[in-house]
C-alpha cells in the first residue's frame, strides 16, 4: 500500500519555487507535519514525562541506584506509550563517588567556599591539601607558566563563561575543567580549583568530567560557584597570596553495568532505515537531571509518540535511544556505535539529538547531502510560524551522535535556546521548576516535525563529511 499522493508538477513548483532539486516530500506529508506541529504545542505529554522522571527517579548518575531506576522507568514508559521493540542494550560504565568536598580560605577566618569535586577527580587524605593559590585565566595561560610558579601550589583557573543563546562560550571555557587537572599536575601543582563553567550568579558550583592524562600525576580538582570565584578574585587582587585548604573524599569504584533504552515507531515501506531521535538518560548526581537531560528524554519520547499517531505513517522507522552515561564518558553512545555492523550503520538515515535543555528551538541546522537540502527547507517552513529560522549545513550534532557523524550519518539539528541552560547545568539547582512547559512543547514540535519529515522523505540519505575535530 503506497500512501503518497501524487501532485501535478505545477503544485510541486509552487511548493519549492527556488529549489535546484525536486521536492522530495508530497503534500500529504507536509499536511501531516503541520498537524503534528499543532498537536505537539497542545500536548501535555513531554512535561508529564520529565515531571515523572525527576520526581519518581531523580538523579541518575552512571552506575548508581538512580541510574538503574532510570533504566527501569524508561523501559516502563516506552512500553506504556506503545513503542515497539522496547529493549535494553547493556553498557559497562565507570563508577565514581563524589563524597564531600570542603574548601576553605586557610586564614583566621577559615571561610568556606561553595565547591564540588569535578567528575573523576581523586580525593585527598583526611588532613587535606594546603597550599598557596596561583591564578591563571585558562589552561593556555597555565601551559605558558614557569614550573617554578606552579610547583607545590593550588592552581586556580578563573576564566568566566559568557551567556550566549547558542551556548558557544561553554566550548571555550570547558577546557579549564577537562584539561586543567593534568595541565596543572604536569607542572607540579598539588590541586586544581576552577571557576564553575556556568553563567549563573547563584551559590551553586557546576560539576562535570575531567580527563586525566596518563603522563601526569592525578591531583584533586574542584569547581567553585561564581560568587565564590568573585570573592577569590578579590582576595587575589587585594593581598599577595591567599592560601586554601581542600579536603575531598571522592573516589573511584570498579566499573559496573547500565543500559541504553531503545523503543521504536516502525516505518512502513522503508522500515529498515532508521531516523534516530535521542537524548541521554543519565544525569549528574547533584540535581534532578531535569534540564540535563530529562528535557531531552521527554522531547525524544513525546515527539516519537506523537509521530506514531500521525497519518500518513512514517516510512522509515523512528528509533528513540535514551543513552546511558553521556556525562561521564559517553559509554552508551560508544556501545551503540560498537553494536552496529556496516549494514546496520548504513541503515541510519539521520540523527536528531536533544541535549541542551527545554528550548525553545530557534534555528534548524543540518549536515545533509544536496539531495536533502529541499527536505531541510521544507521542515523549516513548517516550523517558521513557531519561531524556527533557517540554519547552516554545518551542524555537528550532540555528544551522543558524534560517533555516528564521524561515520558519515547525516544530522538534523534543531537548535535549542541555551541562554538560561548554563545557569543550572550540572548543578544541584537543575530541578523540574526550571523546565517550562511551553518551551518544552515548542521543542517537541520542532523535533517531531523534523523527525517525521525525515522519515517521510523520498530521496535516499547520502553519507556526509564529518567536521574536522580539533581536540
Ligand atoms: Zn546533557
Amino acid at each position: 500500500m503506497h500512501d503518497r499522493v501524487r501532485f501535478p508538477l505545477v503544485l510541486m513548483l509552487i511548493a519549492v519555487p527556488c529549489g535546484t532539486h525536486a521536492a522530495a516530500l508530497d503534500q500529504a506529508s507536509l499536511n501531516g507535519a503541520t498537524r503534528l506541529r499543532d498537536a505537539a504545542l497542545k500536548s501535555t505529554e513531554a512535561y508529564a514525562l520529565v515531571e515523572s522522571l525527576t520526581t519518581e527517579v531523580g538523579p541518575r548518575f552512571a552506575g548508581t541506584p538512580g541510574d538503574r531506576a532510570g533504566v527501569e522507568w524508561a523501559e516502563r514508559e516506552l512500553d506504556r506509550l506503545g513503542f515497539r521493540n522496547v529493549r535494553r542494550m547493556p553498557v559497562t560504565v565507570p563508577r565514581w563517588v563524589r563524597g564531600e568536598a570542603q574548601l576553605r580560605i586557610d586564614d583566621d577566618t577559615s571561610r568556606s567556599l561553595v565547591a564540588v569535586a569535578l567528575g573523576g577527580s581523586v580525593g585527598t587524605t583526611d588532613e587535606g591539601i594546603r597550599g598557596d593559590v596561583v591564578a591563571f585565566d585558562d589552561v593556555a595561560a597555565l601551559q605558558e607558566a614557569d614550573r617554578a610558579d606552579v610547583e607545590g601550589r593550588i592552581i586556580y583557573l578563573r576564566k568566566r563563561m559568557q551567556r550566549l543563546r547558542d551556548g558557544a562560550s561553554y566550548g571555550d571555557v570547558v577546557a579549564n575543567r577537562r584539561d586543567g587537572p593534568s595541565a596543572a599536575a604536569a607542572k607540579g601543582a598539588v590541586a586544581l580549583v576552577i571557576r564553575s563553567v556556568g553563567t549563573d550568579d547563584a551559590r551553586f558550583a557546576h560539576t562535570g568530567s575531567i580527563q586525566y592524562r596518563s603522563d601526569a600525576p592525578r591531583i584533586p580538582a574542584v569547581a567553585i560557584s561564581n560568587p565564590d570565584a568573585d570573592m577569590l578574585d578579590r582576595l587575589i587582587a587585594s593581598r599577595k597570596v591567599p592560601k586554601l585548604h581542600l579536603v575531598s573524599t571522592s573516589r573511584e569504584l570498579p566499573p559496573t553495568s547500565s543500559a541504553n533504552v531503545i523503543g521504536e515507531i516502525p516505518g512502513t515501506d522503508r522500515a529498515d532505515e532508521i531516523v534516530l531521535l535521542c537524548g541521554h538518560l543519565d544525569s549528574w548526581d547533584l540535581g534532578q537531571g531535569a534540564l540535563d537531560d530529562g528535557a531531552g528524554v521527554a522531547i525524544a519520547m513525546a515527539a516519537a509518540h506523537l509521530i506514531a499517531q500521525m497519518e500518513p505513517k512514517p516510512r522509515r522507522t523512528v528509533r528513540v535511544v535514551l543513552f546511558a552515561n553521556e556525562e561521564f564518558g559517553l559509554s552508551g553512545s560508544n556501545a551503540y556505535r560498537a553494536s552496529l555492523d556496516e549494514a546496520a550503520l548504513r541503515n541510519h538515515a539521520a540523527t536528531l539529538e536533544a541535549d541542551s535543555g527545554d528550548g525553545p528551538v530557534y534555528e534548524l541546522r543540518s549536515r545533509v547531502g544536496p539531495e536533502q537540502h529541499s527536505l531541510v527547507r521544507q521542515i523549516q517552513r513548517v516550523l517558521a510560524p513557531i519561531g524556527v529560522a533557517p540554519g547552516d549545513n554545518e551542524a555537528t550534532g550532540g555528544a551522543d551522535t558524534r560517533a555516528l557523524l564521524r561515520a558519515g550519518i547525516p544530522v538534523l539539528g534543531p537548535r535549542l535556546d541555551a541562554t538560561r541552560y548554563f545557569d543550572h547545568h550540572h548543578t544541584a539547582n537543575d530541578t523540574l521548576d526550571k523546565v517550562d512547559p511551553q518551551r518544552l512543547n515548542q521543542s517537541v514540535a520542532a523535533f517531531a516535525v523534523a523527525a517525521y519529515l525525515a522519515a517521510r522523505e523520498d530521496a535516499t540519505f547520502a553519507r556526509v563529511t564529518a567536521p574536522v575535530e580539533t581536540d
